[in-house]
């Protein structure tokens, strides 16, 4: 089980690494990566800082200025890292979010981490999105990389969103940036989720049934859920959602996001350190600070 992180390793050489976003407090970042430092006797520590939105760019700088090794970022940073970066890698650039920074060489990469993790969580429940068709709901920043991951996978993708213009003009976006077989959009309706052909994957990429509306969901209540999906939730908060429910009791399959935010934070680990991180340990260390329990506060969690 996860130590304390009066554990990790501070000496003269620890290298540092952290999280911008605000708020942070809820981030479970933080005890993740430093479970990972310290199973593998690193002398990394990772940080969460608390960034307002008007001082990203001297946080920045100052982040560079005190030699950290690279940064996560979260809301509302991502969009704003885009211009503040020297260089984007094609996924930030597609994504058009910056959740990983390396610096490296006085440079800083931006990167997007969320596409990769997703695609290995998926891998994870045993399902290659290869030729999949896949209904995603919602069109905001993390159905963006959803999409992205989805599209260069070769899937087909159908957007829906309570907002019907957003999901088309990500579709629209999406139509320039990868080869996708098949792209739609339309609003997230029953009619909508009922029609074209019966999907192998239904992602949520709403906030609709995230802890505390934890008796809310996405899926519309009219509509029956498709049986032989995979139903893959972003939210882990709570672990088993409204949405995950109702595909279990309609015989599908369900996960909730965890293992997304794992396989992202691996990534970026990987990106930062040039180390496969264990991944068993971070999500191990996730669920820790989820239950809340031994050293986790009210503000470790998720
Ligand atoms: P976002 O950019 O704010 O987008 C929110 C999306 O939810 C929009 O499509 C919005 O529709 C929809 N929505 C919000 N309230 C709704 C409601 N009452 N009914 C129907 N749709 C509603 O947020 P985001 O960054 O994409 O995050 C979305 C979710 O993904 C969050 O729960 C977040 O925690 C999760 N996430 C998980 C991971 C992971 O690693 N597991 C990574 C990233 C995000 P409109 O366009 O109509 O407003």
């Amino acid at each position: 089980m996860p130590t304390s992180d009066s554990a990790v390793l501070i000496n003269g050489h620890t290298q540092l690494v952290g999280l911008f976003g605000w708020p942070v407090e809820h981030s479970i970042s933080p005890p993740m990566h430093n479970a990972a430092f310290r199973a593998l006797g690193l002398p990394w520590c990772y940080l969460p800082f608390a960034v307002r939105p008007d001082a990203i760019a001297t946080a920045l700088a100052g982040a560079r200025a005190l030699g950290l090794r690279g940064l996560n970022a979260t809301v509302p940073h991502k969009q704003a890292l885009l211009s503040l970066v020297d260089e984007l890698t094609p996924a930030a650039r597609a994504i058009r979010a910056v959740n990983t920074i390396l610096f490296e060489s006085g440079r800083t990469l931006g990167d997007n981490t969320d596409a990769q993790g997703f695609v290995r969580a998926l891998h994870d429940e045993g399902m290659d999105p290869r030729g999949a068709h896949a209904l995603v709901l919602g069109a905001g920043g993390a159905a963006r990389a959803v999409c992205y991951a989805l599209a260069e996978s070769g899937a087909s993708i159908a957007v829906l969103n309570r907002t019907p213009e957003r999901a088309r003009s990500l579709v629209a976006e999406l139509a320039l940036q990868v080869r996708a077989s098949r792209l739609s959009a339309g609003p997230l309706d029953a009619a909508a989720v009922s029609a074209g052909p019966s999907p192998d994957l239904v992602v949520n990429a709403t906030n609709v049934g995230m802890w505390p509306q934890v008796n809310a969901s996405p899926w519309p209540d009219d509509a029956p859920f498709p049986p032989h999906a995979l139903a893959y939730d972003l939210i882990y908060n709570p672990c088993e959602t409204r949405l995950m429910a109702t595909a279990r009791a309609a015989g599908a399959r369900a996960a909730n996001g965890l293992r997304m935010l794992v396989h992202q934070g691996a990534a970026s680990f990987a990106l930062w350190t040039g180390i496969e991180p264990p991944i068993e340990i971070m999500l191990g260390a996730c669920e820790h600070a989820l239950r809340g329990d031994e050293h986790a506060t009210l503000h470790d969690r998720g």
